[in-house]
């Protein structure tokens, strides 16, 4: 079972009250950009073995939106975060560098 905290209100919820967004920290690219990278933000994913950002909204909750970063393998938690961060913040990063030495949360290793 997945348990996520919610940080906006603080509950954990098992996946049964989330609502799964896809991967985290995407690039929104609009109608001036070319050709490849509009391709790439509405069609290309990553799909780890391993550590992955993702987004979550606590639908039978509070119904906001917020990040989680958790390992696709042990479903082991390093962490939930709320949206609104451009980036994962430090402490998460250190926790999943404790496990995965040379982690690059922006090459998704
Ligand atoms: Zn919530």
């Amino acid at each position: 079972m997945l348990l996520l905290t919610c940080p906006n209100c603080g509950v954990a919820a098992d996946e049964t009250e989330l609502a799964p967004g896809g991967e985290a920290h995407l690039t929104r690219r609009g109608p001036g950009s070319d050709d490849a990278s509009f391709e790439s933000y509405l069609f290309h994913r990553r799909n780890p073995r391993g550590v992955h950002f993702e987004r979550w909204r606590h639908a039978h909750g509070c119904g906001k939106w917020f990040h989680a970063a958790r390992d696709t393998v042990t479903l082991e938690v390093y962490g939930t975060y709320p949206a609104q961060c451009a980036a994962p913040p430090r402490e998460i990063l250190d926790r999943i560098a404790a496990k995965h030495p040379g982690f690059d949360w922006e090459g998704g290793a």
